[in-house]
């Protein structure tokens, strides 16, 4: 039967994992989980076809898929994914954050991907239904949680060029440490003149696997310059601030301002932008969405009109950050320490997040029980 969207929400089955990792390891993994590193014991499959739309929504086992290696994602690159955090609040209960919002850019970019939709309530469902089966693996320790990577994938065994008639959601989920151990220390970033991770009319605004395989070569070039990501301008004119391979930019100025670049297409909508403007606004900033030239942050730098730039997206919350370089010219310094905005902004989301504060907006969602 075919699952319109405007009906029930999908009915999910589950199949036990019957070797999952012991009460120790799982301890051992808690203990010092890194990020992406290790796996859950089951993840999500919902299966799609251009006849039946979604349907067969199951926890499973965590394991390998089988694809046939003609199958379209593997020559046409249709993927795209998502990034959300679960975390487990002081009392044990489990909670995420803005779910909602990871489920309508995942309807955004499966548009543009020409992938099909999945429902906000399915998707909203399926991070349920991971916590459920795997409520053990939410870790407690300050600053930790657990990542969830939601995707879809084109998988009809098919050459022809054109959208596939087949595709599967799939969640799978990873223990995440705290980002940062031993202090939030500014990070130094690379100027990308040669690559841009979008065009005008791409997909910059898709998170989408391709951008992500665009980015690699310019990060190898950041790293081979001692930076720990690439910063890249618009593909138009090469001018302004577009965002990191994986974060957005904010610009804290000396009036009570902060710029963000506008989102024009290229930019991917972060979630943790999104919150971070109300933030803002909620103290009585200026936040103002609108193009900054590289130009710009090097006057701004120099008269002391910018006194903080900051990266941000759900992985590591917000990274200060310390000085651009590039081949020909360097803006702030290596040893800088984090700005006040900054930190007490990071401090306010993750209190939310962590429940320590008073969730005003409704972002957070129970997701355990
Ligand atoms: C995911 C992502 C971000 C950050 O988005 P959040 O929703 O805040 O995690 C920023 N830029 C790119 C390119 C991304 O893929």
């Amino acid at each position: 039967m075919a699952h319109d969207t405007t009906t029930a929400p999908l009915a999910f089955s589950f199949e036990a994992n019957p070797s999952p990792r012991s009460t120790e390891e799982v301890a051992e993994i808690l203990a010092n989980p890194g990020f992406g590193n290790h796996f859950t014991d089951h993840m999500v499959q919902i299966d799609w076809t251009v006849e039946n739309g979604w349907a067969d929504a199951r926890v499973i086992p965590y394991g390998p898929l089988i694809l046939d290696p003609a199958s379209s994602v593997l020559h046409y690159g249709q993927e795209i994914f998502e990034g959300l955090k679960v975390y487990r609040h002081a009392d044990g209960s489990i909670w995420t954050f803005r779910p909602d919002q990871n489920a309508e850019r995942l309807q955004r970019s499966a548009a543009r991907l020409a992938l099909p939709q999945l429902a906000v309530a399915d998707f909203v469902e399926s991070v349920r239904q991971i916590v459920k089966a795997d409520e053990r693996w939410v870790p407690s320790a300050p600053d930790t949680s657990l990542y969830l990577r939601p995707f879809t994938i084109a998988n009809e065994t098919f050459l022809g060029v054109r959208s596939a008639h087949k595709a599967s959601y799939l969640v799978i989920a990873s223990p995440a440490g705290a980002y940062f151990t031993g202090g939030i220390k500014p990070i130094s970033i690379w100027l990308s003149t040669e690559y841009s991770r979008a065009g005008r009319g791409g997909t910059g605004a898709a998170k989408c696997g391709g951008n992500y395989a665009a980015s690699l070569l310019p990060q190898e070039e950041a790293y081979r310059n001692g930076c720990a990501q690439v910063m890249f301008l618009d593909g138009e004119t090469g001018t302004r601030i577009d965002e990191l391979g994986g974060m957005n930019v904010f610009f804290v100025r000396n009036d009570k301002t902060v710029v963000t670049p506008e989102l024009t297409g290229s930019i991917l909508e972060g979630i943790t932008r999104a919150s971070i403007i109300q933030l803002l606004q909620d103290r009585g900033y200026t936040v103002e969405e609108r193009a900054i030239g590289i130009d710009e942050w090097r006057a701004g730098e120099a008269d002391g009109t910018i006194t903080e730039v900051f990266a941000c997206g759900t992985a590591a919350v917000i990274t200060p950050i310390g000085q651009l370089k590039s081949h020909d010219f360097t803006i702030g310094s290596e040893n800088s320490e984090p700005g006040e905005v900054t930190m007490s902004i990071r401090e306010e989301l993750t209190d939310i997040q962590y429940g320590r504060r008073e969730d005003r907006h409704g972002w957070m969602v129970r997701v355990d029980g």
